[in-house]
């Protein structure tokens, strides 16, 4: 979690208007040590960063330099991995529902190509030839618990190969000349389960082993794939990477090791593990109303940070200079939008809000303001990267009128 001063308020503020996305480059350095470190022991280890978190270059590059590659899953993603230039089997290509031309152009790139369905293998073959190196996407099905509570039903996920399909999928491949495999699943998102990793890992380890034994085929890498999760509630447990990488390296050994499979690569794709926690919301209180309950509106809406308003999601809220205040009152912080679900906070308790205070919503530096929308007219923010040396940079400004209205046709309209 980062927090802003208003003297660093007052730098943005000549940079760029709120509400603005804010990021800082040590904690997704911070954040990316953690992962690499963890995985040291791994000769081959890679982190993937989820393109789609915040597929912007001056934040991807932080995490470049650190040694990571790129996972994409759509046209325009591979396009920015390549204009950053990621290459190979720096980039990861894990798409579903893919269209065509997809797959030629990360084959081109020679990008891992991680196929979530059997049907993909013709669909492959017939567009661009499969490559001799493949990627197959695993579902076991089944739900995933931790304790009692239930985190996720990977069999009602549209991701992914069942068990029979993926042995199928290998025996299909072969006879196309794949050469090399590698082994994906994802079935649990923003989990702080220390567990969830291990257990992952060691039923893929399970079925690497079992797929070279029965075809003789050799496996190249794990890809443990993202939802590692952070702690968007104060005082919540964080994910303990070293202890997760250590659990992972004792089934390495224990398991791939002794089946002579102790060269296989572990990757995963984090995304919001590496910039969530790096990044918040800048925003300002500026209209205040008391009916039934009361509101803070603010400057930013459900468009620049959606993820309250589509799955009730929890983000830390605090005013900048009340941080110490006591919080005496319960308010709906909302945004402008004609959408009763834009609200970023309900019945969050809070110090006394005037018009005018900054209010930052912590813990936006994934699947925040990428998922933006210009629903209402509203128009997405800026980006700003707080540096190592404390300085800011605008590594994506804000969008315009001009760009709001540069898609329609405007043949005799003037605006
Ligand atoms: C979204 C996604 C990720 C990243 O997920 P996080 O929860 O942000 O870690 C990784 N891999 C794939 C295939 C994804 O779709």
């Amino acid at each position: 979690m980062i927090d802003l001063t208003l003297s660093q308020i007052r730098e943005i503020e000549k940079i760029t208007p709120t509400p603005v996305h804010v990021y800082s480059q040590d904690e997704i350095i911070k954040q990316t040590l953690q992962v690499n470190t963890a995985f040291s022991w791994n000769n081959g280890f890679r982190e993937y960063y989820a393109v789609k978190a915040c597929p912007t270059p001056g934040i991807i590059s932080i995490m470049q330099q650190l040694d990571c590659g790129v996972d994409c899953a759509s046209e325009c993603e591979l396009l920015l991995a390549k204009a950053m230039g990621f290459t190979g089997s720096q980039i990861m290509f894990s798409s579903n529902q893919t269209l065509p031309g997809e797959y030629s152009l990360a084959k081109q790139l020679g990008a891992i190509i991680n196929l979530d369905d059997i049907g993909m293998i013709d669909f492959i073959q017939a567009e661009c030839g499969i490559p001799e190196k493949i990627c197959l996407r695993f579902n076991p099905g089944g739900e995933i618990t931790n304790g009692n509570v239930i985190m996720s039903s990977p069999q009602d996920s549209k991701f992914g190969m069942t068990l029979p399909q993926v042995y199928e999928a290998v025996e299909r491949c072969q006879s196309l000349g794949v050469k090399q495999f590698a082994l994906h699943a994802f079935l649990v998102s923003n989990t702080t389960d220390d567990s969830y990793y291990p257990n992952l890992a060691h039923t893929l380890m399970k079925l690497a082993i079992d797929l070279n034994k029965k075809y003789g085929c050799r496996i190249f890498m794990l890809n443990l794939s993202g939802g590692i999760g952070i702690p968007y509630v104060p005082g919540q447990k964080a994910a303990d990477l070293q202890k997760i990488g250590s659990e992972i390296k004792k089934l390495y050994d224990q398991l791939l090791v002794p089946s002579g499979l102790g060269d296989i690569a572990i990757s995963c794709e984090l995304g919001r593990y590496m910039t969530g926690p790096a990044g918040c919301l800048l925003t300002k209180a500026i209209h205040l109303k008391d009916t039934y309950k009361h509101y803070i509106g603010v400057n930013a809406c459900a468009a620049d940070l959606m993820r309250p308003a589509i799955y009730g999601a929890y983000h830390h809220i605090t005013v900048v200079g009340k941080e110490a205040a006591k919080a005496t009152r319960v308010y709906d912080v909302v945004g402008s939008l004609c959408e009763n679900n834009d609200k970023f906070a309900i019945d969050r308790l809070l110090p006394e809000v005037d018009v005018g205070d900054y209010i930052i919503i912590h813990d936006t530096g994934a699947h925040g303001r990428s998922m933006g929308y210009n629903y209402n007219g509203r128009l997405r923010t800026a980006e700003l990267l707080l540096c190592s040396d404390g300085s800011f940079k605008l590594v994506r400004r804000a969008e315009t009128k001009q760009d709001y209205f540069a898609t329609l046709d405007v043949s005799g309209l003037t605006f």
